[in-house]
């Protein structure tokens, strides 16, 4: 049985002579063509062997899945996604978006050569860090900064410069842990220093700190903002403006990893809470990082600012050179700097400022553009536009709602999971939140150049609600 089953099938040469596949050998590399016929002859020979099928798909079967593979393969796998969400830092959906103005840029430093190591007064060697650490230091208020990968880097090399070896004190209520693999008791393991915790889940004193530093030979304050989780009721933390005292008093070293920080104080996008890291400073931390892609707005960094003999510590630190910042990185956070020389440009040209500073009648006018968009495009949809609670994500603020609006699309027969697997199977695919029978398109997070596109998606919901009605 097996036997004869394998005897129908095609051969590999006469696969291969078809008109379809000599066709396709034209447009893909010959290997690749002959790879993925084999990949999908292979396995029909294993279902047949497995006992799975009962009769052999014909040379057109053959022909149209290894056609079907190829296009597949020939996408790219990261691509542009539209971000219905309304969550503005979506870790999911990369975050920050940077815009095209900032690519434009990118574009220009990085398609050819660039100066990124290289002096061009001195015609010597130069630092990559150099491009960004001036204005670092104007928008923090710093001595001397220094870039790196990203922010848990920063905290690791923070740690590993100026408290390995050392007793470090944490609060037991910024214990946190951030996107599954980050907690901040095994990275202050991994970098060498001895986690002493202080105070209670809900209540840390200054007086906890000042017993750790007395009694159990602490020389480390370490500060941690709690991005992605709120604790209230019976709650009391200490500042870092009490815990300086305390630092200066028994010659301690005050760090503070911010996580997220803006460059301005966030009333400037309209909002109560988030952290500057210039406050953070003033107030006497010897040291702060925080994130270049959470409420800066910027590429993937972590940025470490503080004291000069810190800093230079840090830059020598041989650990820093497998954790520092990329060219595209560099060249995206030095346009985001630029625009930070002012607070109004930087709400307006960054564009996760600029989702932040949107108020709810911007997001209500916008979501009545889209959905007059999406009836243009699929006349007959129920569309109506309704109230969104947007949020900043990304662990940055927890907590904060910003109200705005969506246009919510019925999903007629199909339920709401149908409805958005065909949005996000979509060449561009459009990523909701889906309520009961509803996806909800938040514009928040939808750029006015997008729309067209989002309108295509739910002319394809539309296409999608209609076959269903045929199919029940
Ligand atoms: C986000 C965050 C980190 C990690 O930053 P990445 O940029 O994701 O590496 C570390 N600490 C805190 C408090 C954070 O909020």
């Amino acid at each position: 049985m097996n036997g004869e089953l394998m005897r129908k099938l095609p051969k590999v040469d006469f696969m291969l002579g078809r008109d379809r596949l000599r066709e396709a050998a034209a447009r893909y590399p010959y290997a690749v063509v002959k790879d993925t016929l084999n990949a999908v002859l292979t396995e029909i020979r294993e279902k047949i062997l497995a006992g799975g099928i009962s009769s052999v798909p014909g040379p057109d079967d053959i022909e149209e899945t290894v056609l079907h593979r190829l296009e597949e393969g020939s996408h790219f796998s990261l691509r542009r996604v539209i971000n219905g969400t309304g969550v503005i830092l979506h870790t999911n959906l990369g975050r920050a978006p940077l815009g095209g103005e900032v690519l434009d840029h990118l574009k220009e430093v990085l398609s050819g050569y660039s100066n990124l190591e290289y002096d061009l007064s001195t015609g010597r060697r130069g630092s990559r860090y150099s491009h960004v650490e001036e204005m670092l230091c104007r928008v923090t208020g710093a001595e001397a900064a220094i870039v790196v990968n990203n922010n848990a880097a920063a905290v690791f090399l923070m740690l590993n410069t100026l408290a390995k070896d050392r007793k470090t004190a944490v609060s037991r209520g910024e214990l946190v842990e951030i996107g599954g693999s980050f907690r901040m008791p095994d990275i202050m393991g991994a970098s060498g220093t001895e986690l002493v915790e202080v105070g209670t889940t809900n209540r840390t004193r200054l007086s906890d700190y000042a017993d750790a530093v007395r009694n159990r030979d602490v020389s480390v304050l370490l500060k941690v903002h709690r991005s992605n989780f709120l604790i209230s009721g019976f709650t009391e933390e200490t500042e870092i403006r009490e815990l300086r005292d305390l630092a200066l008093e028994e010659d301690c070293i005050l760090l503070f990893d911010c996580g997220a920080a803006f460059a301005y104080p966030p009333e400037t996008v309209g909002l109560r809470e988030g952290i500057t890291a210039r406050k953070a400073i003033r107030e006497g931390a010897d040291v702060v990082c925080f994130s270049a892609d959470k409420l800066f707005g910027s590429a993937q960094a972590g940025i470490i600012a503080g004291r000069k003999a810190c800093i230079d510590r840090i830059r020598k630190n041989q650990l820093t050179r497998m954790m520092r910042i990329d060219k595209l990185s560099l060249a995206a956070l030095e346009t985001a700097l630029l625009y930070c020389r002012d607070p109004k440009l930087a709400a307006e040209k960054i564009p996760a400022l600029r989702m932040m500073a949107s108020t709810e009648e911007e997001c209500r006018e916008r979501a009545e553009r889209l959905k007059k968009r999406i009836l243009e495009e699929a006349p007959g949809l129920d569309v109506s536009v309704t109230l969104a609670e947007d949020e900043i994500g990304g662990g940055a603020i927890p907590g904060v709602v910003l109200p705005g609006a969506a246009v919510s699309v019925g999903t007629g027969s199909l339920s709401g999971e149908e409805a958005d697997r065909v949005l996000r199977g979509l060449r561009v695919p459009l990523v909701t939140r889906i309520k009961d029978r509803a996806v909800l398109i938040s514009v928040r997070t939808v750029e006015d150049g997008e729309f067209d596109d989002a309108a295509s998606a739910c002319a394809a919901l539309a296409a999608r609600i209609r076959e269903h009605r045929v199919e029940v």
